[in-house]
């Protein structure tokens, strides 16, 4: 079974990140910028931001957070969007989730100027993913793509189960896989006979947040198998997800590990839609 390792394929992505943000600052005189906002405390965010902080700076790409108190109100969060929205030096806004729940995602995706959508969850750009126009994708599926490009697995063709049906992995997958032609399921909480599915997939994406949701008996011989699921980030506990990966061995064709598939490459992701986008601000389109 070939193991399609999310590590590997960030390191090399990263390289060419790095050589492009090199080139932008010497034609332009300064970094591609991302701006971050985080509201609140919770512990997991604060990783999470400091994990995309630390990958920014890595590769070239000047970080700047904005951290805002728990009680932050709506229009001072949506001040300071509107302000990133005008900032010249910005390229990218990135919002983390979960926001405290008295504030609306909704309205924040509404306000965020599609061109610095690094995250691609704004309405303008899934309205353009899904009229087969996109600009800029959801960094996970993107991520996924990104993978299957690199060892060398075409989609055309393929029947493809995406388990999954959030707008920012399962929906915005589908549509990727289905721009490439392959053959399109998508499932969800409510699908009856999930296994009956899967089982006659060529490729099948999880996504459903549910740890060990499917094991080896779910999958046909030869099966492509991308885990998108990660159970257990906390320290000291182990990393898995959404599929048990015990004897695939000399069974499935190829899957993505959990931890180091999928994960590494959504970050990486996010550096590429950064770079990307500055880019596309200064005319040139990579
Ligand atoms: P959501 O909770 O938003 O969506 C989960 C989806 O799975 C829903 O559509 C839900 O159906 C469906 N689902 C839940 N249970 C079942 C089931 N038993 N059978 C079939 N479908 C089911 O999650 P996300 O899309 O945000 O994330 C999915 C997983 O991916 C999570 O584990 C998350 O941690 C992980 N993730 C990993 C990333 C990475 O970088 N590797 C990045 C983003 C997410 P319904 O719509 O009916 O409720």
């Amino acid at each position: 079974m070939m193991i399609l390792d999310g590590k590997i394929v960030s390191q090399a992505r990263r390289q060419i990140i790095q050589q492009q943000c090199l080139r932008f600052l010497s034609v332009y005189h300064r970094p591609p910028c991302l701006a971050v906002v985080i509201v609140g405390k919770d512990p997991a965010s604060h990783v999470y931001v400091r994990n995309k902080e630390k990958s920014s700076q890595a590769v070239g790409i000047l970080s700047k957070k904005y951290e805002l108190d728990e009680e932050t109100q709506q229009t001072e969060l949506n001040q300071l969007i509107k302000k990133l929205n005008e900032d010249s030096g910005v390229d990218g806004i990135l919002v983390q989730s979960p926001l405290p729940s008295h504030l609306s995602e909704k309205k924040i995706l509404d306000l965020i100027d599609p061109n610095k959508d690094v995250d691609g969850f704004t309405f303008k750009n899934l309205g353009y993913l899904f009229g087969g126009n996109m600009k800029v994708a959801p960094c996970t599926p993107q991520g996924v793509l990104t993978i299957l490009d690199y060892y060398k697995i075409e989609v055309e063709s393929l029947h493809c189960v995406v388990v999954g049906r959030s707008n920012i992995v399962g929906k915005p997958m589908a549509h990727l896989l289905l721009d490439r032609n392959a053959t399109v399921t998508i499932c969800h909480s409510k699908t009856k006979d999930l296994s009956k599915l899967t089982r006659e997939a060529d490729l099948i994406v999880v996504a459903a947040g549910k740890k060990h949701l499917l094991r080896k008996e779910n999958f046909k011989p030869g099966a492509i198998v991308i885990d998108v699921g990660i159970h257990g980030s906390g320290s000291g506990q182990k990393i898995s997800g959404d599929v048990n990966p015990e004897n695939m061995d000399g069974y499935l064709k190829a899957m993505t590990p959990v931890p180091g598939g999928v994960g590494p490459m959504t970050i990486t992701t996010l550096l590429e839609n950064t770079v990307k986008l500055a880019f596309r601000r200064m005319g040139e389109n990579l």
